[in-house]
């Protein structure tokens, strides 16, 4: 997705006429691959907060390690020096950003000279002597200044650190999508034109407020604010803007009464095609054939025994309940994935198998009264003789002339262990339809705080909305 984007925008500056010098993304390798290969010309710069964001994962990670703690104190500074070394070569010569990066590694054991070729010794001044420093200085070839220095001049970052942005940097852009996300929250899904018109009006917006001023006390002092933001330790010094305006929804306004008044019918525009539309699609039929699975309803019954959930229910009145009983759905399903057969309700705390000799499904199964559609040859398969309908059913089936099952227990023979992944294949079916009811209906995921009544009833409703979606005739 960033990738079509990034192309797409790229396609829109080259159609303006305006030529792209430098681009400053974050470190997405979808996007670093596709502008080495097409916009070579173009400086491709990464953004320093990406990259620092990286850095610090890695350093507390190290920082964890029992042997590592001194690393602690160091974060904050290894930081700041990553910052700096982008910042302080206006360039954006690379060899010197990562000399200058790496000659961290010589820092933090107390060495400020001969670092490299190009950045010789440390920017800073004199530093205070060892016994007066807040921080220690880590002592060489012990294990955390070995295992930063791993980390430090890990290739894969040290060849990003090169390409480092010295001034321009994405912030601006991780702005205006927070300003997105309040004109339009992603929680809610929108229409083409509903998200174009809210990106444009997030635009408005951020254009007229980016710049404002810090603002002043009556008195013309700047104003600050002292925050304490969860994710950090302590308090954050902010400074106070100036309040927001929203002259643009004036100029809009106008604009909008102006079209009203003269009758200006805008054509309401559609948008482009999705970006799936790009890929053919294969016809569903084809294949569904070519898994040889077509819509008649050969051998895909099966059922499975649903628990919707342990039920609750704090009354001495519903014993049964308060002691782990559970409602429970039997179903029968027919592909595709419709419930066929169902039943609803408590069956006592009894063993899978006896729940299923003891409902209507098992019975109705052991007595021919289901209707089950009478023995019939597979599609194509006339020579392998007639086959019967059968339930497919997992472990927790008794085995029956009707009912297929897996072979239980754990050293089988490579045959039958085929037997049981193709009929867990066939079971998909259900399960599926299954997975589909509990997630339309999400109540089905969690514990449901009614009586034992009406959770049947709630039960059964969600089957038949099921069926209704899934075949509306
Ligand atoms: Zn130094």
């Amino acid at each position: 997705m960033e990738k079509e984007g990034l192309v797409r925008c790229v396609q829109f500056l080259e159609s303006e006429n305006l030529v792209m010098k430098t681009i400053v993304t974050d470190r997405h390798t979808q996007i670093n691959k596709w502008l080495k290969e097409n916009q070579e010309h173009v400086d491709h710069r990464f953004d320093v907060w990406h990259l620092a964001k990286n850095l610090k994962k890695k350093l507390v990670k190290l920082a964890k390690d029992k042997q590592c703690t001194d690393i602690w104190e160091w974060i904050q500074s290894i930081l700041n020096h990553l910052y700096w070394c982008a910042v302080s070569t206006p360039d954006g010569n690379g060899e010197i950003i990562a000399e200058k990066w790496l000659s961290l590694n010589n820092h933090v054991i107390n060495i400020h000279t001969k670092h490299g070729r190009v950045f010789e010794k440390c920017a800073h001044g004199r530093l205070p002597a060892a016994q007066n420093r807040k921080k220690k200085w880590l002592k060489a070839d012990s294990v955390p200044a070995l295992k930063l220095n791993k980390v430090v001049s890990q290739k894969a970052f040290v060849r990003d650190v090169k390409k480092m942005s010295p001034s321009q940097q994405t912030y601006g852009v991780e702005v205006y999508h927070s300003i997105v996300n309040q004109f339009a929250p992603k929680m809610y899904a929108y229409s083409y034109t509903g998200i174009y018109c809210r990106l444009i009006l997030a635009a408005m917006h951020y254009n007229e407020n980016s710049g404002r001023k810090h603002a002043k006390t009556r008195t013309g002092q700047l104003q600050y604010t002292v925050k304490f933001p969860k994710a950090k330790k302590g308090h954050v010094v902010r400074r106070v803007n100036t309040a927001a305006t929203y002259e643009y929804v004036t100029e809009l306004l106008t604009e909008t009464l102006g079209l009203c008044e003269n009758n200006v019918d805008e054509e309401p525009f559609d948008g482009p095609d999705p970006l799936s539309s790009r890929w053919e699609k294969p016809d569903k039929r084809e294949i569904l054939g070519f898994r040889g699975l077509t819509d008649q309803p050969s051998i895909q019954l099966s059922a499975r025994m649903h628990y919707c959930d342990k039920l609750s229910v704090p009354t001495q009145a519903n014993r049964r309940h308060m002691e782990g009983g559970r409602t429970m759905l039997l179903g029968k399903i027919e592909f595709p994935k419709l419930f066929r057969v169902i039943q609803v309700g408590d069956f006592g705390i009894t063993s899978d198998g006896g729940t299923y000799a003891r409902s209507d499904l098992g019975k109705g199964m052991e007595t021919k009264t289901l209707h089950v559609p009478t023995s019939t040859s597979l599609p194509d398969a006339a020579h392998l003789g007639e086959m019967p309908f059968v339930i497919v059913g997992d472990a927790a089936f008794p085995l029956k002339p009707y009912l297929m099952r897996p072979y239980p227990g754990k050293n089988l023979t490579h045959q039958k262990r085929i037997f049981n992944y193709k009929l867990s294949r066939a079971r998909m079916v259900v399960e599926n339809a299954f997975g589909i009811l509990a997630s339309r209906w999400r109540i089905f995921h969690r514990r449901i705080n009614l009586h034992p009544k009406n959770v049947d009833t709630l039960v059964v409703a969600g089957c038949i909305l099921h069926n209704f979606l899934l075949a509306p005739s």
